[in-house]
């Protein structure tokens, strides 16, 4: 099956007690036993949960994976495949990680003895120099949060191949989605996702995603996600899967609606640098039209006027709503620095106090762009 019918069937049966077509929300946190230790496939919903395991069977579809894994946040998803380290052990990892991956990474992992070394992972000599023998995992999120710079997963997973021990590699696939990206066909050991943003895509629900091919891996993972219970409650993963069923259609159009502004924004005098995947200025342009099927929904941009112009711009937005988060149906602006990357700052990877995010949603195009500019006009009054 194809992707837009997968999104919308994978690992969804109608009931088969009521033929409801909708998976149903199985709010229980226990199940009757037939025997002792003789049950139905459930025992406890730490463990296992039909509506959970609807949500984890499509994830795995959808990345061309064997085994999905639910969690209850993004960062749980992260932390669950860092436990598969020990104390002494490497993880490389992108320069421009999410704040709170690297926050997760540098103020409670490396406390309990985990190295990391953080390079532009877009570079791959950087990448190769920075490798050791100890190095277990090799962390990329491409597109990165928020300066949308692309690592070439390919090249990468091929680079790791050669090397024995072999590290794993892990991509955190949330900005592109299994739409526009498929990181384990490319050679990828491990996805993982913040469903809360486009696979929920509504903004009404915090969760994330791991996705393996390995056996072997999977039963870590799954061992761990019932050692250490960060599960999803089953109307959150309900409302997971729900979203998924429009992804494609939901991404097509934010993709569109996100090009236009990056043209827009690249050609504006306010704006000193626009970063988009698919616009030409990005100086990896020909790595996204390779790996992605359309830039995304994400514009990050540096203000001409700074700090000062980057607050007025995202205070004076009318349908740009100034929030955290992204992903989800309705546009949203904020201020990185001072906003969802606050925990970078003073460290090697924190963003400049004049750059913009834009999460750009489904409106009409013409009602953004008109947003932006009477909002940038603002900041160009300053
Ligand atoms: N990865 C990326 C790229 C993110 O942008 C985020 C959150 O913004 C996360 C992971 C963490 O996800 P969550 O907020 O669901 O814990």
């Amino acid at each position: 099956m194809r992707f837009e019918t997968l999104s919308i069937h994978a690992g969804q049966k109608p009931d088969p007690t009521t033929g409801a077509v909708m998976t149903p929300i199985y709010q229980t946190s226990t199940y009757v036993q037939d025997g002792v230790g003789k049950h139905r496939g459930y025992e406890y919903s730490r463990t296992g949960n039909p509506t959970r395991a609807a949500l984890e069977a499509c994830l795995a579809q959808l990345e061309a994976g064997e085994f999905g894994l639910a969690f209850s946040s993004g960062m749980a998803a992260t932390d669950t495949v860092l436990r598969l380290l020990r104390p002494g052990d490497h993880v490389l990892a992108g320069n421009d990680v999410y704040g709170g991956t690297f926050r997760l990474f540098e103020r409670v992992l490396r406390p309990y003895g985990l190295d990391f070394t953080y390079v532009d992972t877009g570079d791959l000599k950087q990448v190769e120099a920075a490798l050791r023998p100890e190095t277990c995992l090799v962390w990329l999120e491409t597109p990165t949060n928020p300066w949308l710079n692309l690592s070439d997963i390919a090249q990468i997973a091929s680079l790791l191949a050669s090397r024995s021990p072999r590290p794993w590699l892990a991509v955190d696939n949330t900005f592109a989605t299994p739409y526009l990206q498929r990181p384990l066909e490319l050679g990828a050991d491990i996805v993982v996702h913040s469903t809360t943003k486009y696979l929920g895509g509504h903004s009404d629900v915090v969760g994330g995603a791991v996705v393996v091919r390995d056996p072997e891996l999977h039963e870590r993972l799954a061992f761990l996600q019932n050692a250490v219970g960060a599960v999803p409650a089953p109307l959150d993963c309900f409302l997971v899967l729900r979203g998924i069923k429009t992804l494609p259609v939901r991404m097509d159009r934010h993709a569109a609606n996100a090009a236009l502004l990056a043209d827009f924004l690249a050609e504006h005098p306010a704006v000193a640098q626009v970063r988009y995947p698919f616009h030409p200025s990005h100086p990896q342009m020909d790595l996204a039209l390779r790996q992605m099927r359309s830039g995304g929904g994400m514009i990050s941009f540096v203000m001409k006027g700074g700090e000062a112009a980057a607050r007025c711009t995202a205070e004076a937005t009318k349908i740009f709503a100034l929030a955290e988060s992204l992903g989800g149906v309705e546009s949203l602006i904020e201020v990185p620095a001072a906003m969802t990357h606050a925990s970078t700052s003073g460290s090697q990877i924190a963003v400049p106090p004049g750059l913009v995010r834009l999460s750009v949603g489904l409106e009409n195009v013409d009602d953004l762009l008109e947003d932006l500019s009477q909002a940038l006009a603002a900041a160009e009054r300053l």
